[in-house]
Formats: C-alpha cells, structure tokens, sequence
C-alpha cells in the first residue's frame, strides 16, 4: 500500500486550491517552530518546507535552538497566533529537555493547529467536533480509504498511545465503525493481541518489532514507524517480512510519511479558507 499516489494527489488538489487563493491575493503560510539540533527533524522541517513551497504556499522556519526555555516557545507560538499572515503552525518534536508537547501546543490557537497538537484538538476529535487531527493518523486512515479498505465492524489494533499518533488514530478508527483495541509497552503478550487484528496499525518507534508472529494472514498493516539506522535509512517498525503473511503492508519511506507532509499542507489551506 504505497503512499506516493495518493500524497500526489493531495498535493495536486492544495497547489489548486492555493492558486484559487492567490488570485484572491491570499497566500497561504505554514510556521513551523522547531527547538532542536537533531537532524532527522531538520531532514523533515526542509522537506515540509520544500512541498509547501512546491505547492505554492509560503512556509517559514522559525528556529528557537535546542536551549530554547519553554516560556520563549509558548511566546513565539502565541505571536504567531495572533498574526494574520500565518495560517498554519508545527511545533516540531523533539522539543527541550523537560518540556512537554502537549503543554506548549496549548499555545497554538486551535484554528491554525494544522498537525492537531493542541489538547484541545484532541478532545474535540475524540467527541466528534470539528478540529484538525494530527496529520499522520489522519494519513493512516487516507491510506485505508484510499485503498478501499472496509473498517465498519473490524477489528483495528492501533500499537501505540502517544497523544500524537496512536490515540488519535484509534479515535478515527472508532469514528469509522471500527472496534478498536490499543497496546503499549505494558500490553501482556502483544502478538496474542495484535494476532487477532484485520487491520494493525503500528505507531511504536522500535524498528521491526512488529514480525509474522504479530499478524492474521491476510491482515492489513500500516506502518508509521520511521527509525533511523546508523547507516542512514530509515526503517519501519514492521519487518518487511511481513508483507508474506499480510494482505497488505505500507513501506517504509514511501507509506504514511508522504501523505503526512500532503495532509499537514492541505490543512494549511483549508485554515487560510476559514481565517
Ligand atoms: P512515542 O511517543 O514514543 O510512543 C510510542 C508508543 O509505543 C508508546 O505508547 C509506547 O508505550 C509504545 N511502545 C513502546 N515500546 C513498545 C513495545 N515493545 N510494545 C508495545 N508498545 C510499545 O512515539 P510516537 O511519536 O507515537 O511515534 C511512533 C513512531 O511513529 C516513531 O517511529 C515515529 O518516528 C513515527 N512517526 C512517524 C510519522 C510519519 O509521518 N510517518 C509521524 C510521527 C511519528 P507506552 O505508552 O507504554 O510507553
């Protein structure tokens, strides 16, 4: 289940739409706020930067250093909120020492939080109001629908709880009629678990841990896991094995990540038509 395709397509439609908005003599502009040396975050920040550009938006870096004290990135998030000429904000992760995602992204108004970071974001997704859910698990189920995988009555096993990819995306899985089971590092025997899924969706951060012991044949399973080796690749936190026992798998790069960057673009646009 590649994402390249559909990612294209996604782009296709916010470089249309962002041109509508240009000759209305609108551009809109994605801030993304990074406090960090680590380069695989930069690798992405110049990705994001790059697409938005592509894309026909305007995108700016706003780069505190990995020292940043929270307070000067609650303060600059909240500058950047109240400005008229931005439309969507990223506080990129890994943050500071001791300062917690959720806790700054308070600071982002909900109507530019294009990558769903506020929490309150996040209770409205989980009650079914309007609100931007974070642009990867929103990916996972563009993938499912994109190939037209049926959710309504399966059972979907989300490995992960963090606030930013596995909680929401089992919120989206329950929204769409799934039932859904959710494990984490104090799940009892997660193979027995994620054995019984028709759909798995692996948000974990340890490369390969998911093997064909983990998965039903025929099982659907995405994985958003990007781990980066020492030699520079990156890899999922599915053995590609697995793709022998599966019905379908996502790779890694090539899966989740590009409709990710689509998706946290085409919210931008969609904040610019409301702001
Ligand atoms: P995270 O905040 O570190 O959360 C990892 C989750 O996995 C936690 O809930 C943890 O459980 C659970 N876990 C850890 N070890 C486990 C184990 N052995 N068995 C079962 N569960 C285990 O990570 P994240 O931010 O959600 O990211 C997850 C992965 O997705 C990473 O590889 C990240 O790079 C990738 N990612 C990709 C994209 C993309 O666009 N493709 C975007 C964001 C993240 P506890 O809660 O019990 O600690």
């Amino acid at each position: 289940m590649r994402g390249r395709q559909l990612a294209g397509t996604l782009r296709t439609e916010t470089a249309d739409r962002a041109a509508e908005l240009a000759e209305r003599g609108a551009r809109p502009h994605l801030a993304v706020v990074t406090a960090t040396a680590d380069e695989s975050s930069a690798w992405y920040v110049r990705s994001i930067a790059r697409s938005a550009e592509k894309a026909g938006l305007g995108c700016s870096v706003v780069d505190l250093g990995p020292d940043a004290p929270a307070n000067a990135v609650r303060e600059r998030l909240r500058r950047l909120s109240a400005d008229r000429g931005v439309h969507g904000i990223i506080l990129q992760t890994p943050l500071p020492e001791g300062a917690r995602l959720e806790e700054l992204a308070s600071a982002i108004d909900p109507v530019k939080d294009v990558d769903g970071a506020n929490p309150l974001s996040l209770g409205r997704l989980a009650t079914g109001l309007p609100a931007f859910a974070p642009a990867t698990a929103e990916a996972v189920l563009a993938l499912l629908d994109h190939h037209r995988v049926e959710l309504a009555g399966r059972h979907a096993v989300v490995v992960g709880r963090s606030t930013v990819v596995g909680k929401p995306a089992a919120h989206l899985l329950l929204d769409r009629n799934a039932t859904v089971t959710v494990c984490h590092s104090r799940t009892a025997d997660l193979a027995a678990v994620t054995r019984t899924a028709d759909v798995l969706v692996a948000a974990v951060g340890r490369p390969r841990l998911i093997t064909p012991d983990h998965v039903r044949p025929g099982a659907v399973v995405i994985d958003v896991g990007t781990n980066p080796t020492p030699d520079g690749e990156l890899v999922g936190d599915v053995d590609p094995s697995v793709r022998h026992t599966a019905g379908a798998l996502t790779p890694v790069p090539g899966g989740v990540g590009p409709v990710t960057t689509a998706l946290l673009l085409q919210h931008t646009v969609r904040a610019a038509l409301t702001l």
